[in-house]
């Protein structure tokens, strides 16, 4: 969903990943500056909207939180049609986050850009950024920054590391997605 109605911009942007890396904490961080230290699995609430300003225009992001669905191993095509944007979430803690991040991320992404493959928008693809997130437990990391920026090299991705515990880079994750969006929007690519 990239709309442009008068100097109004919405924008979906989904975030994936494995359980209990942290998606819901990054969204609450990024919408309302909250943290919640005993976040239970996501149930319910689809998305958070927050605005923006790029350039001097409003721009809405409307992000999609899994749901729950990542439990099942089964997000519906309903949480991805209209995405343009992508934050694919690991915990740097955790080996095996990182590991199913590939896999997963190559479906995710074929839908994603399949979503949005009609004739005005041709080969762009939605913006992606992988996120290495809870940066505050640096002492227990198990995948090293290179890493990261490997992976995110080879899929053409951008790349950071968050903590949505202290807030480092959260709001500039988001920030960064949604002005590549933007400036694909505006150059009407998208
Ligand atoms: P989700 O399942 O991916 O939505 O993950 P949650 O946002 O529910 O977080 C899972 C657990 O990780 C919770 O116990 C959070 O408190 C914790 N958590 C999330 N982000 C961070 C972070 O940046 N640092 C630390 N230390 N813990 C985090
Ligand atoms: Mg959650």
């Amino acid at each position: 969903m990239a709309e442009a109605s008068g100097e109004e911009y919405l924008f979906k942007i989904v975030v994936i990943g494995d359980s209990a890396v942290g998606k819901s904490n990054l969204l609450s961080r990024f919408t309302r500056d909250e943290f919640d230290h005993n976040s239970k699995a996501t149930i319910g609430v689809e998305f958070q909207t927050q605005v923006l300003e790029v350039d001097g225009k409003e721009v809405k992001a409307q992000v999609w939180d899994t749901a729950g669905q990542e439990r099942f191993r089964a997000v519906t095509s309903a949480y991805y049609r209209g995405a343009v944007g992508a934050l694919v979430v690991y915990d740097i803690t955790r080996r095996i986050t990182f590991d199913s991040v590939k896999p997963r991320f190559s479906i995710s992404s074929d839908i994603l850009i399949f979503r949005n493959q009609n004739a005005a928008h041709c080969d762009t693809a939605v913006t992606r950024m992988l996120v290495g997130n809870k940066l505050d437990l640096e002492s227990i990391r198990e995948v090293t920054t290179e890493e990261g920026t490997e992976l995110a090299e080879e899929e053409g991705m951008f790349f950071i590391e968050t903590s949505a515990l202290d807030s480092t880079n959260v709001n500039k994750a988001f920030e960064i997605v949604i002005r590549d969006i933007y400036e694909k929007v505006s150059r009407k690519i998208l």
